[in-house]
Protein backbone atom coordinates (compact mmCIF):
# COMPACT_ATOMS: atom_id res chain seq x y z
CA UNK A 1 0.00 0.00 0.00
CA UNK A 2 1.29 3.66 -1.19
CA UNK A 3 1.88 5.87 1.73
CA UNK A 4 0.09 9.74 1.52
CA UNK A 5 2.88 11.38 -0.24
CA UNK A 6 3.90 14.29 1.68
CA UNK A 7 2.38 17.48 1.08
CA UNK A 8 5.65 19.41 -0.49
CA UNK A 9 5.69 16.76 -2.44
CA UNK A 10 1.77 17.67 -3.65
CA UNK A 11 2.53 21.39 -3.90
CA UNK A 12 6.07 20.73 -5.64
CA UNK A 13 3.79 18.46 -8.34
CA UNK A 14 1.11 20.98 -8.74
CA UNK A 15 3.95 24.28 -9.10
CA UNK A 16 5.61 21.45 -11.62
CA UNK A 17 2.10 21.58 -13.12
CA UNK A 18 1.57 24.81 -13.70
CA UNK A 19 4.34 25.25 -14.85
CA UNK A 20 4.15 22.81 -17.67
CA UNK A 21 0.41 24.73 -18.49
CA UNK A 22 2.01 28.09 -18.66
CA UNK A 23 5.11 26.98 -20.76
CA UNK A 24 2.53 25.46 -23.41
CA UNK A 25 0.56 28.24 -23.54
CA UNK A 26 3.10 30.84 -23.40
CA UNK A 27 4.01 28.34 -26.80
CA UNK A 28 0.52 28.62 -28.39
CA UNK A 29 0.97 32.21 -30.18
CA UNK A 30 -0.03 31.57 -33.53
CA UNK A 31 -3.11 32.24 -34.50
CA UNK A 32 -4.08 28.56 -35.98
CA UNK A 33 -3.31 27.58 -32.17
CA UNK A 34 -6.15 29.83 -30.58
CA UNK A 35 -8.39 26.67 -28.95
CA UNK A 36 -5.10 25.44 -27.70
CA UNK A 37 -4.05 28.57 -26.09
CA UNK A 38 -7.74 28.69 -24.47
CA UNK A 39 -7.38 24.85 -23.51
CA UNK A 40 -3.44 25.87 -21.66
CA UNK A 41 -5.02 29.49 -20.05
CA UNK A 42 -7.69 27.10 -18.19
CA UNK A 43 -4.95 24.73 -17.26
CA UNK A 44 -2.42 26.98 -15.90
CA UNK A 45 -5.40 29.37 -13.86
CA UNK A 46 -6.64 25.80 -12.75
CA UNK A 47 -3.20 24.65 -11.12
CA UNK A 48 -2.05 27.67 -10.20
CA UNK A 49 -5.46 28.32 -7.82
CA UNK A 50 -4.93 24.65 -7.04
CA UNK A 51 -1.28 25.60 -5.40
CA UNK A 52 -2.34 28.54 -4.31
CA UNK A 53 -5.62 27.00 -1.77
CA UNK A 54 -3.20 24.14 -1.23
CA UNK A 55 -0.42 26.22 0.21
CA UNK A 56 -3.18 27.54 2.38
CA UNK A 57 -4.30 24.43 3.62
CA UNK A 58 -7.37 23.13 1.16
CA UNK A 59 -7.00 19.51 1.50
CA UNK A 60 -8.99 16.84 -0.01
CA UNK A 61 -11.16 14.33 1.90
CA UNK A 62 -11.79 11.21 0.05
CA UNK A 63 -14.80 9.83 -0.30
CA UNK A 64 -16.29 6.30 0.06
CA UNK A 65 -16.75 5.69 -3.91
CA UNK A 66 -13.41 6.85 -4.27
CA UNK A 67 -14.15 10.19 -5.10
CA UNK A 68 -13.35 13.59 -3.22
CA UNK A 69 -14.62 16.52 -1.17
CA UNK A 70 -13.14 19.93 -1.70
CA UNK A 71 -13.87 22.90 0.92
CA UNK A 72 -15.11 25.81 -1.13
CA UNK A 73 -11.98 28.59 -1.33
CA UNK A 74 -14.47 31.34 -1.00
CA UNK A 75 -16.93 30.14 1.35
CA UNK A 76 -15.09 27.96 3.39
CA UNK A 77 -17.42 25.56 5.61
CA UNK A 78 -20.63 26.69 4.10
CA UNK A 79 -19.96 25.09 0.80
CA UNK A 80 -18.26 21.70 0.15
CA UNK A 81 -17.45 20.23 -4.02
CA UNK A 82 -17.85 16.87 -4.14
CA UNK A 83 -16.26 15.48 -7.38
CA UNK A 84 -16.30 12.14 -8.27
CA UNK A 85 -14.61 9.71 -11.16
CA UNK A 86 -16.81 8.98 -14.71
CA UNK A 87 -14.54 7.01 -17.36
CA UNK A 88 -11.85 8.77 -16.26
CA UNK A 89 -12.70 12.32 -16.20
CA UNK A 90 -13.30 14.28 -13.08
CA UNK A 91 -16.25 15.81 -12.30
CA UNK A 92 -17.19 18.23 -9.53
CA UNK A 93 -20.48 19.06 -8.39
CA UNK A 94 -19.68 23.09 -8.63
CA UNK A 95 -21.41 25.35 -11.36
CA UNK A 96 -17.31 24.88 -13.36
CA UNK A 97 -18.02 23.04 -16.41
CA UNK A 98 -14.80 22.42 -17.41
CA UNK A 99 -11.30 22.20 -15.76
CA UNK A 100 -11.00 23.63 -12.50
CA UNK A 101 -9.28 24.30 -9.28
CA UNK A 102 -11.03 21.26 -7.99
CA UNK A 103 -10.26 19.00 -10.35
CA UNK A 104 -6.56 20.58 -10.92
CA UNK A 105 -6.18 19.87 -6.62
CA UNK A 106 -6.89 16.12 -7.52
CA UNK A 107 -5.06 16.02 -10.68
CA UNK A 108 -1.65 17.11 -8.73
CA UNK A 109 -2.92 14.79 -5.67
CA UNK A 110 -2.75 11.64 -8.06
CA UNK A 111 0.43 12.87 -9.64
CA UNK A 112 1.84 12.80 -6.68
CA UNK A 113 0.87 10.05 -5.67
CA UNK A 114 2.07 7.79 -8.82
CA UNK A 115 5.14 9.44 -7.79
CA UNK A 116 5.32 8.48 -4.26
CA UNK A 117 4.34 4.75 -5.37
CA UNK A 118 6.79 4.55 -8.04
CA UNK A 119 9.34 5.59 -5.02
CA UNK A 120 8.55 2.78 -3.10
CA UNK A 121 8.37 0.38 -5.30
CA UNK A 122 11.81 1.48 -6.57
CA UNK A 123 12.96 1.25 -2.97
CA UNK A 124 11.29 -2.38 -2.55
CA UNK A 125 13.11 -2.96 -6.04
CA UNK A 126 16.67 -2.06 -4.71
CA UNK A 127 15.60 -3.85 -1.46
CA UNK A 128 15.60 -7.31 -3.23
CA UNK A 129 18.55 -6.60 -5.34
CA UNK A 130 20.52 -6.06 -1.71
CA UNK A 131 19.23 -9.54 -1.39
CA UNK A 132 20.24 -11.02 -4.44
CA UNK A 133 23.70 -9.37 -4.36
CA UNK A 134 24.22 -11.65 -0.81
CA UNK A 135 26.61 -14.22 -1.69
CA UNK A 136 25.17 -17.52 -2.74
CA UNK A 137 27.26 -21.23 -2.19
CA UNK A 138 29.20 -22.02 -4.97
CA UNK A 139 27.57 -23.67 -7.29
CA UNK A 140 29.38 -24.67 -10.66
CA UNK A 141 28.18 -23.42 -14.02
CA UNK A 142 27.52 -26.18 -16.21
CA UNK A 143 30.75 -24.83 -18.23
CA UNK A 144 32.89 -24.97 -14.72
CA UNK A 145 31.13 -28.78 -14.40
CA UNK A 146 32.48 -29.81 -18.04
CA UNK A 147 36.14 -28.30 -17.10
CA UNK A 148 36.34 -30.43 -14.22
CA UNK A 149 34.53 -33.23 -16.49
CA UNK A 150 37.84 -32.75 -17.94
CA UNK A 151 40.38 -32.83 -15.66
CA UNK A 152 39.18 -35.60 -14.46
CA UNK A 153 38.93 -37.65 -18.14
CA UNK A 154 42.96 -36.48 -18.30
CA UNK A 155 43.50 -37.88 -14.79
CA UNK A 156 42.00 -41.10 -15.43
CA UNK A 157 43.78 -41.14 -18.94
CA UNK A 158 47.10 -40.42 -17.00
CA UNK A 159 46.32 -44.20 -15.10
CA UNK A 160 46.14 -46.33 -17.96
ZN1 LIG B 1 -15.63 22.31 -8.68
Amino acid sequence: MTTQPPLDLIAAVLEELAGDAQRLYDGSVGPEQKEERTFWRCQKNAFNKALHYFSLGVRLTSTPSGGYTVPSASDAGATIHRCWKVGGVWCCSCDAHSFHWHTALIAGYEVAFERQYLAEAEASAEAIVRIEDVELPFVPTPDEREYERALITADVEEWY
